[in-house]
């Protein structure tokens, strides 16, 4: 996902910093918050405050570029919002986030929402999980 790309067709005014912030959440796939994107923002461009990264991911969420997320832990996350849906796996232990999709869920949703009356239109599904095995 060219996030730069994206910024311009929004029509977003894109300083050097935008710029920088954008390309780390492009290149981000661990759905890092905040504080991890100042960390890499900033080892590009030094001179970015995490004021900054604070503003500017805000800006990219209003304007439907960026997906937050909150996986319980209290901090907010982010990543590139994607055409492809999917959900989440959060590892309790270790706070890695696995995506997956998975038919026969998407299509007991929709089900659900069917028997219930209503037509679907979106959802969110986040599992919290302890691996079964300590992995090696
Ligand atoms: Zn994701």
């Amino acid at each position: 996902m060219d996030l730069e790309k994206l910024c311009g067709e929004k029509g977003l005014k894109m300083t050097e910093q935008r710029r920088v912030i954008a390309r780390v959440l492009s290149e981000s796939e661990d759905h890092p918050d905040v504080e991890l994107l100042y960390q890499r923002a900033s080892a590009v461009d030094s001179k970015i405050s995490i004021a900054t990264v604070y503003r500017t991911v805000r800006l990219f969420e209003e304007a439907g570029i960026i997906e937050k997320h909150d996986f319980g832990d209290g901090r907010a996350r982010y990543e590139p919002q994607s055409d492809e849906h999917h959900d989440h796996l959060i590892d309790l232990r270790s706070g890695e986030v696995v995506e997956f999709t998975n038919q026969q869920i998407e299509k007991l949703q929709e089900e659900v929402a069917k028997q219930l009356g209503y037509r679907l239109v979106d959802h969110r599904l986040e599992l919290y999980c302890v691996p079964l095995e300590a992995k090696k």
